[in-house]
């Protein structure tokens, strides 16, 4: 039988449970697709196809011996920010071209504890700033839906997996909206969860106290499942949250009725597309007669301050993180310099591309002694005022309902060079970090043929309030079901 590739994971599941198939054919067949696809659409730094094949097959054994979870023996692939011991882990930068992590991540122990099949690692903004990934330091990730497209940033690669059928799912890393965004580019789910609900041990760090782990998925379902494998405290990061995981599919199905959603002005900005403002409007009003009451009228203030917010405490964090890269301990090294100045200098110089030294130099600039209080200091208050505008919602709303992103997928190279254009991708999504709450992002519609994404934010451990609400969505609507043509 020919497998399709585009089965979720709970379609698979029931496929590998009834031994109507098993993960060995499963995993050829994405592998095979991804042979396929791959040269057009690029969404993979690394291909693991023996790895996979080794995995399907103990995956097979599991389940003959009667032990099958959700997962076991599904294949998906992760972005490469997530430490692999059998795979490089290059943050898609050259300064860890070569580096073979010596653990695993905690999330990676977890899927591979529940029989995940590891089909490759996700392409993605080096370092993971960005939000088109063009800044790659090897290739650009083209969108399924329209190939001349960026698949959103910076867990481009990801996206464009799971939407172009390379993969059943994909995890993601969200520090300002880099796997909201692109899952809106891309027409696929995704969830930043609560900053402390997964363990950020073996995430390489960009900006620790924003930084967190979710899923990337075809549907609302799967994305509750992922969550359900990942998320729990860890004693090895610090910030881990020892809050009971609930079983995050158990409130799929349960209507909207009684929900308060706020629709907080502030995220309709100025500059917004109108293909954008109209679909999520109308899908806002599919939320109301599926029985939540909408109330138009709310104000977050301070929204408007959170990309300023940003590129202070990201920029500050990430220059402190990045400075262990310094051709000594691991990754790149510049052998040919005269002395150990020179040779740190030009590692750094070498290794890093553009925008990541532009963030190291923002962020050292900020922390520096004269400008602490001026900039630091600061951003760090603001980010009190809208973490507190958050709660202050939260008291009178279940959850809040805007844009994932202003825009529809952009061309490649068309914000190349207005840093500003390209920052704005993420307005509606960063606010959400800053405040360590969680988010969803799911289909909504299109404009033309481009993908458009509902962000739906809650407060801090409502993963399942959110779960909910974008279930009933997307059950009362078709646009999960569309797949891209390549
Ligand atoms: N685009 C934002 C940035 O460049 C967010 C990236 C992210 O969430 N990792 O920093």
């Amino acid at each position: 039988m020919t497998i399709p590739t585009s089965l979720t994971i709970h379609e698979a599941h029931r496929l590998l449970a009834k031994k109507e198939l098993s993960s060995t054919e499963l995993t050829r067949a994405y592998l095979s697709r991804i042979e396929s696809v791959e040269p057009k659409v690029r969404a993979l730094m690394t291909v693991t196809s023996e790895l996979a094949m080794k995995q399907a097959a103990a995956a097979d054994k599991r389940i003959a011996d009667g032990d099958i979870k959700p997962l076991t023996g599904v294949p998906g692939v992760i972005k490469d920010v997530l430490c692999t011991r059998d795979a490089r882990t290059t943050c898609s930068s050259k300064m860890l071209e070569n580096f073979v992590p010596p653990y695993d991540a905690a999330i990676v122990e977890k899927l591979y504890a529940d029989g995940m099949v590891l089909l490759g690692k996700t392409n993605l903004d080096e370092f993971a700033m960005g939000s088109s990934t063009e800044n790659s330091a090897y290739f650009r990730t083209h969108n399924p839906w329209d190939l001349q497209r960026v698949p959103g940033g910076s867990s481009g690669g990801s996206a464009a997996a799971v939407a172009a059928g390379e993969s059943v799912f994909a995890l993601g890393s969200d520090t300002g909206g880099s796997i909201r965004q692109p899952a809106s580019f891309c027409s696929i789910v995704g969830v930043k969860p609560t900053y402390g609900r997964v363990s950020r041990y073996g995430l390489i760090s960009y900006a620790s106290s924003l930084d967190q782990i979710g899923p990337m998925t075809q549907d609302v379902e799967d994305a509750a499942i992922v969550l359900n494998a990942i998320s729990g405290h860890d004693e090895r990061d610090s910030t881990s949250m020892p809050n009971p995981v609930p079983d995050y599919t158990r409130v799929l199905g349960r209507d909207l009725r009684g929900m308060k959603l706020g629709i907080p002005k502030e995220y309709f900005v100025d500059g917004m597309q109108p293909e954008v403002d109209t679909a999520i409007k109308t899908a806002i009003k599919k939320l109301e007669e599926l029985g939540a009451n909408i109330d138009w009228n709310v104000s977050l203030p301070s929204t408007p301050h959170a990309l300023a917010v940003y590129y202070i405490i990201a920029p500050s964090e990430a220059s402190a993180n990045l400075a262990r890269y310094d051709g000594v301990r691991y990754g790149f090294s510049c052998q040919d310099a005269a002395g150990m100045w020179d040779a740190l200098e030009k590692t750094r110089q070498f290794g890093f591309g553009p925008e990541v030294k532009r963030r190291i130099m923002l962020g050292t600039y900020a922390l520096s002694a004269g400008y602490y209080d001026a900039y630091y200091l600061k951003a760090q208050k603001v980010r009190t005022l809208i973490r507190r505008e958050f709660d202050a919602a939260f008291e009178k709303y279940d959850a809040l309902i805007t844009p994932t992103s202003p825009t529809v997928p952009f061309k490649a190279g068309e914000k190349s060079d207005d840093l500003m254009a390209m920052y704005l991708s993420d307005v509606c999504t960063m606010p959400v970090n800053i405040a360590g709450v969680p988010a969803i992002s799911i289909p909504a519609g299109f404009g033309g043929s481009l993908p458009i994404g509902m962000q739906i934010i809650g407060k801090n451990f409502a993963e399942e309030t959110l779960l909910r609400i974008a279930h009933a969505y997307e059950q009362a609507t078709e646009w999960h079901k569309q797949k891209p043509e390549i």
